[in-house]
């Protein structure tokens, strides 16, 4: 980006230059090639030009996306579930009136936001799931649901 603002410089001193080198050109001929070529470099640092605008305005919004990210990113807190899986859970004082909620600490330090979802809960676990990077674990303490009430206690038909 910084070599093409110098090279854009760089052409519009040389246009400037030709500009006014044009009006000590007596030959007609000569000075209407030299209009040509001032013409082709003026057209070609139009182009420059909207192409640099297009390459601002891409970094200005992706300045903005990581501004707005970083802000978001404050309002999460490392949190370590059972038995060691880190995630980032939002601030009590920063969650307003969104329900309580985790999200993704490999998106996270991705600078991606991305929501942790509880696929299914039993038994003392939860397995929350990534649908970004594809994390996919069970956190909890396991219970043991001790045997089968109902039937004979011998099998889960009762036979
Ligand atoms: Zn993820």
């Amino acid at each position: 980006m910084v070599g093409e603002i110098f090279a854009g410089a760089s052409a519009f001193k040389s246009l400037a230059d030709g500009v006014k080198a044009l009006s000590e050109i007596k030959d007609a001929k000569r000075r209407s090639e030299v209009e040509v070529d001032l013409l082709g470099k003026l057209i070609a640092l139009q182009s420059d030009f909207s192409a640099l605008r297009d390459s601002k305005e891409a970094i200005e919004k992706e300045l903005v996306k990581i501004k707005d990210w970083n802000a978001d990113k404050a309002r999460y807190e490392m949190k370590s579930l059972e038995p060691g899986v880190l995630v980032y859970r939002v601030k009590e004082v920063e969650r307003g009136s969104e329900p309580p909620h985790e999200i993704c600490a490999d998106c996270y330090n991705n600078d991606k936001k991305s929501l942790l979802h509880a696929v299914a809960k039993g038994n003392g676990l939860t397995r929350y799931k990534c649908y970004s990077c594809g994390f996919d674990e069970n956190t909890g303490t396991f219970i043991d649901p001790g045997p089968a009430r109902g039937g004979s206690g011998d099998s889960w038909l009762g036979v």
